[in-house]
């Protein structure tokens, strides 16, 4: 089992996310990482190990500038523990992190190839957001999007997203 925190407000995101992400550290994780976004781009930091080694890449956060984020604790099940496979993905102007398995990830890895998608990790995951990614640029709103992607995509999973629109 693993984390995912989420903030959007008047504070500052990083530090936040940090300390939710630590009070999630008791469930287990091999790999972490978060995405603020900074007004302007969603910046990503992510690290193979312990939520520490995230912490000390962005002096608490302080790097991250920004009142919009989400975080991640990762348990790997599709892909090494490593820093590429962990979350946030970002595939267009989709951001995610997720939590679960995608159990048909990979006959839509299959579809969204056909369409000339690529992928740069191993993850299940990694799929489920440009599959979201997709589906935002097909239908151009992003409930309707998260409505579809629900009626396409099996198993269990829980997921934070930030869309750059
Ligand atoms: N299945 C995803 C992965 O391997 C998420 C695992 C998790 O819940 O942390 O990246």
């Amino acid at each position: 089992m693993c984390g995912i925190v989420g903030y959007i407000g008047k504070h500052q995101a990083a530090p936040i996310i940090l300390e939710g992400l630590a009070k999630l550290e008791y469930r287990g994780y091999d790999s972490t990482g978060m995405a603020v976004f900074d007004g302007e781009k969603i910046n990503i930091q992510k690290a193979a190990g312990r939520l520490q080694v995230l912490e000390n890449m962005t002096r608490g956060g302080e790097t991250m500038p920004g009142c919009v984020g989400i975080g991640h604790t990762r348990w790997a099940t599709h892909g090494e523990a490593n820093e590429i496979n962990a979350h946030p993905h970002q595939v267009g102007k989709i951001t995610l992190v997720h939590n679960g398995i995608i159990e048909n990830y990979e006959e839509i890895k299959k579809e969204l190839i056909n369409k000339g998608y690529t992928f740069k990790t191993e993850t299940d995951s990694e799929v489920g957001c440009a599959l979201l990614n997709f589906l935002y640029q097909k239908n151009q709103n992003m409930i309707k999007s998260i409505e579809e992607f629900k009626t396409i995509v099996k198993g269990s999973y829980a997921l934070g997203i930030i869309c750059s629109d």
